[in-house]
């Protein structure tokens, strides 16, 4: 099958070095496999959302020289399949309603494991809910950090797909729309490493194909701190795009050709020279 790589950023904040780096990580091996590099817009979390994040990302983008292969896919154009996800799961009885409060769940080590509410259910309050987690090791080979294993029951627990306010959670919306748009590989931040046997649960619940996995070291600022888009932490000057580019290129351990005249130009020469041995696989410190 033909490669199909994906950039998935959340708009929360402009783009910044973190992001920069999974933008380029995701490109690079998408263009290396001669496929095709797709967007997707994260935008299902209103609360979290920064008015005009979402404007600020997708204008970045093409200014450090990554134009997506197909139009943007916006998560908030996405309900009904999500809604079609959950009635699956529902109809396959892998869900259940949860009133659980914080505290209740915190005494039982923060993890809900019980497969089935605990609390009693509440007609004035809307549900969260949660799908049973499996008590058997999920594992898979991820290409940059190797061999992972979970088990969902122990570390994760039952884990929340829909959210009291009936928003979707980031797991359900990854699966739906990674299928939906046919991805091949997933290159991302090492943040998610443990979302990973999640969505590969998701998907076999739900029939779906599970694609590779790379996950990329994150930046991190010199506390040991991923650097957040939240925090507003480190953002890139599209205007001045060739610094940043060229130390994301060095955090990713690529040689950076020091004569490149724009940013497509840099983009090209590090792709004939790209080489995904050299990447590094513990997050690091980024100072600047
Ligand atoms: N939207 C997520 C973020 O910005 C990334 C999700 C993913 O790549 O799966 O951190």
């Amino acid at each position: 099958m033909d490669y199909r790589g994906r950039f998935a950023p959340s708009p929360t904040g402009r783009l910044h070095f973190g992001s920069l780096v999974a933008a380029l990580g995701s490109w690079l091996r998408a263009r290396h496999a001669g496929g095709q590099w797709l967007l997707r817009m994260e935008d299902i979390d209103p609360p979290r959302e920064v008015p005009g994040a979402a404007a600020a990302i997708l204008a970045a983008l093409p200014a450090f020289g990554f134009t997506a292969d197909e139009p943007v896919l916006y998560q908030s154009q996405r309900l009904a399949a999500y809604d079609d996800a959950f009635a699956r799961l529902r109809g396959a009885g892998a869900v259940f309603p949860c009133w659980c409060s914080r505290s209740e769940l915190l005494a039982g080590a923060g993890l809900h494991r019980d497969g089935r509410c605990v609390a009693a259910p509440d007609p004035r309050r809307e549900p969260a809910w949660r799908l049973r987690a499996p008590d058997v090791g999920i594992a898979f080979h991820d290409a940059l950090q190797g061999p992972q294993r979970q088990n969902l029951r122990e570390s994760v627990g039952d884990f929340v797909i829909r959210r009291v306010e009936g928003l979707y959670s980031y797991q359900l919306a990854c699966v739906v729309d990674d299928a939906h748009q046919g991805v091949t590989e997933v290159v991302r931040g090492c943040d998610l490493l443990d979302s990973t046997p999640r969505q590969i649960w998701l998907q076999r619940l739900l029939g779906l194909p599970t694609p590779r996995y790379l996950h990329l070291p994150l930046a991190l600022d010199c506390a040991g701190h991923k650097l957040s888009k939240s925090e507003q932490a480190c953002p890139v000057d599209p205007a001045d795009p060739l610094p940043a580019l060229r130390r994301a290129l060095a955090f990713l351990g690529q040689p950076a050709p020091g004569d490149a005249a724009d940013a497509p130009a840099l983009l090209a020469a590090a792709l004939a020279r790209f080489d995904p041995a050299l990447i590094p696989k513990r997050s690091g410190c980024f100072a600047g």
